[in-house]
């Protein structure tokens, strides 16, 4: 539910507010400072005579149920776009934001190389997996920490912030304290342990869609983050299973304008993983741009022949600085067609 009050509601109106929902043992108030209104959402299981309690208050202009079993992560809850801002880049702002690196950090040549080779491209933040979900026990899981502090000399050279996964809630400190974005990948989406704990954090955290995951579980997901106070979340399409073997997944573009009506969260797409194949990855990216998602999250290496994970799906720097030019033209397209629909 939320309540929905005028810009200039007095203090003295909105504590009101609060202390009417907080009077009810498991609710909790949350305010936000919308462009046209102040709304204030109401968590938890809501009591069937809370609507009338508050729709008598003077000054509340509204009060409207939320229909979607995710409450935080809904548009209803939140009808502006959120941004999530990390270094100089706005994620859900206009203009795309591309985040690339290695598959996994492997040496400090490839990650400082790689760095500054996406930065010049226009990349934004740098990518790069230390703790790394594999399919087999036997193929190379990630360096971990020390992965970690490559990470952070590549970013210190460039400037750039870092996007890097976290698997498991014991090291969601660590992570956090060398990481800008912590990223929950696919197969951890419903990990509802490791999502408590990051939604802990003072930090952004980008949710990747599990392999089989409805737009549902997927904002529920985003929900489990929110809902422990973490606000700054981004979501990541990077494609679901089906039944088609020439692409590693199936990469669902209508999921970007479906979850931007059902959700204020910023969305990015992963054109990477969602193909399996370097040269599927810039026209997919471009589909991503063209349906409207807020930017990119890219592989590159500097020798995908020689890659510890997701070589053939790589990019090298030629293929990404080509790739990005191609991104520039046609997110300049879809902003002029936005300004004139
Ligand atoms: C990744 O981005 O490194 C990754 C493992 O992706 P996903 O979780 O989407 O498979
Ligand atoms: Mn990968």
């Amino acid at each position: 539910m939320i309540v929905v009050l005028a810009l200039d509601t007095p203090q003295e109106v909105l504590d009101a507010v609060r202390d009417r929902i907080e009077s009810h043992p498991g609710l909790t108030a949350q305010v936000f400072n919308g462009v046209q209104r102040i709304v204030v959402g109401v968590l938890g299981s809501i009591p069937p005579d809370l609507k009338d309690e508050l729709e008598v208050i003077p000054g509340v202009t509204e009060v409207v149920p939320i229909s979607k079993p995710y409450k935080m992560a809904s548009r209803e809850f939140h009808p502006d776009n959120s941004t999530v801002t990390v270094g100089d880049a706005v994620i859900g702002g206009p203009e795309p934001i591309i985040m690339a690196g290695p598959c996994s950090v492997e040496d400090e040549e490839q990650m400082v190389s790689t760095a500054k080779a996406v930065k010049a491209a226009g990349a934004k933040v740098l990518r790069g997996g230390a703790f790394k979900p594999r399919s087999s026990p036997y193929s190379f899981r990630g360096m971990g920490v020390e992965g970690l502090e490559l990470l952070s000399i590549a970013s210190k050279e460039t400037g750039l912030p870092i996007i890097t996964e976290v698997m498991s809630p014991a090291d969601v400190d660590t992570v956090a304290r060398y990481s800008d974005i912590l990223q929950i990948g696919a197969r951890n989406m419903q990990n509802y342990n490791l999502l408590d704990e990051v939604g802990q954090l003072d930090k952004p955290v980008m949710v990747k869609r599990g392999l089989a995951a409805s737009y549902e579980e997927w904002l529920l997901a985003a929900e489990y983050v929110m809902a422990g106070g973490n606000t700054q979340v981004i979501l990541c399409e990077r494609g679901i299973r089906s039944f088609e073997s020439s692409t590693r997944f199936t990469l669902d573009v209508a999921a970007i304008p479906v979850i931007k009506r059902l959700s204020h969260l910023p969305i990015i797409g992963d054109p990477s993983h969602s193909t399996g194949h370097w040269y599927l990855v810039s026209p997919v990216a471009l589909a991503i741009i063209a349906a409207g998602a807020h930017g990119l999250l890219v592989e590159v290496h500097p020798n995908p022949d020689v890659a510890k994970c997701d070589g053939p799906q790589s990019l090298t720097f030629e293929n990404f600085r080509s790739m990005m030019d191609q991104v520039k033209a046609v997110s300049g397209v879809t902003r002029i067609m936005a300004a004139t629909t």
